[in-house]
């Protein structure tokens, strides 16, 4: 009770603290830069730009199903026969021109401002989720030339996000990508899954620790669906038993 009260003086001093900053500089959309009083985040025309998924959608992909609300799987042969490796996944918004803009905004400035909005979404998502039988939250690795190049890995960010919202924890050193690939976007069909075989590993010390774990994968954009179930692959037949996925956008 006394902790309560506590915390609901805080969280007051904060709001206060930040109508006052408010009112010195007044917030600026992180994407357009026009004012945006009201989110904080986005203004409201950078905000109807946003094409959240909503349902139905694939509840193995978590593609949007816009043909029919009673079924529960899109097209997908590897959804119809059940073939991916991981349990489901779920994307918040879909890969537009907006979507894109707020990935490229993870590196540069407004990255306090664009945690706040992803919080927002995570802890809606994190809320549909069953949190409490995961084990591990995992970003999606880059090769380390990759990671050098890039200087961060924007799914590590969103991770991180997301362990400190369901208290799970978070690891980036147990799944490592092995192999430095080509884009998956830029490869036909036929050669994407061939692109990506063996290219995530786990050291053997490594396997012991996820052995009959539940793990939460995440990645910033899901594209093909390919990376998402080679890292599957890679855990489960090195000891996981089960993996979920969540991505910020879906394309
Ligand atoms: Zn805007
Ligand atoms: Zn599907």
């Amino acid at each position: 009770m006394a902790g309560d009260i506590k915390q609901n003086a805080n969280m007051r001093i904060i709001d206060y603290f930040e109508h006052a900053i408010n009112i010195m500089y007044p917030p600026i959309c992180i994407i357009c830069k026009s004012s945006c009083w009201i989110s904080n985040i986005l203004c409201k025309e950078c905000w109807e730009k946003i094409s959240f998924i909503t349902r139905p959608f694939c509840k193995k992909c978590g593609t949007s199903l816009t043909t029919s609300s009673s079924m529960i799987l899109c097209t997908d042969d590897f959804c119809i026969n059940e073939k991916h490796c991981y349990n489901y996944t779920i994307s918040i918004i879909e890969y537009n021109d907006f979507a894109k803009q707020i990935i490229k905004k993870f590196k540069f400035h407004a990255i306090f401002k664009l945690r706040k909005l992803l919080k927002n979404w995570l802890t809606y998502i994190s809320a549909t989720l069953e949190c409490k039988d995961i084990d591990y939250i995992f970003p999606v690795p880059l090769h380390k030339s990759k990671l050098k190049l890039r200087g961060y890995n924007q799914s590590a960010i969103i991770a991180k996000i997301m362990a400190d919202i369901t208290k799970i924890k978070y690891n980036s050193k147990i799944l490592v990508k092995i192999k430095n690939t080509a884009n998956q976007s830029e490869l036909s069909k036929n050669l994407r899954e061939k692109n990506l075989k063996n290219s995530f590993y786990i050291s053997e010390n490594n396997r012991k620790l996820i052995q009959g774990k539940k793990i939460l994968l995440i990645d910033d954009v899901i594209t093909t669906g390919n990376t998402i179930n080679e890292c599957s692959k890679t855990l489960i037949q090195h000891g996981a038993t089960e993996v979920i996925a969540i991505s910020i956008a879906r394309r």
